[in-house]
């Protein structure tokens, strides 16, 4: 028996963060959205007590580090499942760029093996039990549009953003959310207009949504790799309708309205960077079918 589950890849229209807490976590407000660009996790049972993780990419770990094997072996221990998984990962999404592509694989997992293995958990309780894997899985879990606070994993949803193009361009570096954090000096940060871009959403206003974008780590990544900054600059140029870092970086996303704007854009960076894409929102979440 097979379950085919996608693992879409999320943006932060924004990104604050407001102090460290005592825990050693910083406490965040996050707007996110899921798009249209999605790894594919195929979930096989296994006779044997073991999980196995497959994947052609040689920057995706294969044992207990990757966090879809995390996922199954949370489920395993909590559920005293005895029975085994192939975890199949084929990934679209880069990796290590600011995209939550191994958090969401983690989501994935726990939304395909709640159906493998027969678990009978709703959305929330898999939300649950995804904040323990990684502050971002719970977000990932339900997918759509989401204001996330805590460390990440207190999710409230949001309507579907005004419908618009994404392009997202990679340069070939990765980068290290923890050494980003690290690097963050809270008490200097220039806060986004997290209730703007709340408000924008739910009137369903393109251009204050566009004003409002903003994300707190982007300086940190911009002083540790100029070519980010160069990739920003260029997407302006081209006549983005608004222009951020996603996460920790490096991806660079842009909004656009237009169709031919998009083409443009996309083109041009293609000419720059190793990968580009141009995709659309999401906007719903998942279901559990
Ligand atoms: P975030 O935005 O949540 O910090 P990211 O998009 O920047 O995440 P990921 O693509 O999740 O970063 O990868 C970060 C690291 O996680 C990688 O360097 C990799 O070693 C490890 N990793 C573990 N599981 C996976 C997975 N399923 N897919 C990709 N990377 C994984």
């Amino acid at each position: 028996m097979k379950v085919l589950v996608k693992a879409p890849a999320k943006i932060n229209l924004s990104l604050d963060v407001l102090h460290k807490r005592p825990d050693g976590y910083h406490e965040v407000e996050m707007v996110m959205t899921t798009i249209d660009l999605a790894d594919r996790i195929e979930l096989s049972l296994l006779d044997e007590d073991r999980i196995v993780i497959q994947s052609h990419n040689r920057f995706v770990p294969d044992d207990q580090r990757n966090l879809a094997y995390q996922a199954a072996h949370l489920l395993k221990e909590r559920f005293q499942v005895k029975k085994g998984v192939v975890i199949g990962i084929e990934k679209t999404i880069p990796v290590a760029a600011g995209l939550a592509g191994g958090s969401s694989d983690a989501a994935a997992t726990l939304r395909g093996l709640n159906k493998l293995w027969n678990l009978g958990l709703n959305l929330d309780e898999l939300a649950v039990l995804g904040a323990e894997i990684g502050s971002d899985v719970s977000f990932c879990v339900y997918g759509g549009t989401a204001l996330a606070t805590g460390r990440g994993e207190i999710i409230k949803q949001l309507p579907a953003p005004p419908t618009c193009w994404i392009v997202l361009a990679k340069p070939f570096i990765g980068v290290s959310t923890a050494e980003v954090y690290r690097r963050l000096n809270v008490d200097k940060v220039q806060h986004p207009p997290t209730k703007e871009m709340i408000s924008a959403i739910e009137k369903g206003d393109f251009n204050q949504v566009c004003s409002s974008v903003g994300n707190v780590l982007e300086d940190v990544t911009l002083s540790l790799y100029p070519e980010v900054a160069q990739i920003k600059d260029q997407m302006k140029r081209f006549g983005a309708d608004a222009v951020l870092m996603s996460g920790s970086g490096p991806t660079v996303f842009s909004l656009v309205e237009h169709d031919s704007r998009m083409h443009r854009i996309y083109n041009g960076l293609r000419g720059f960077c190793d990968q580009v894409f141009a995709v659309r929102m999401l906007g719903e979440r998942h279901t559990l079918d």
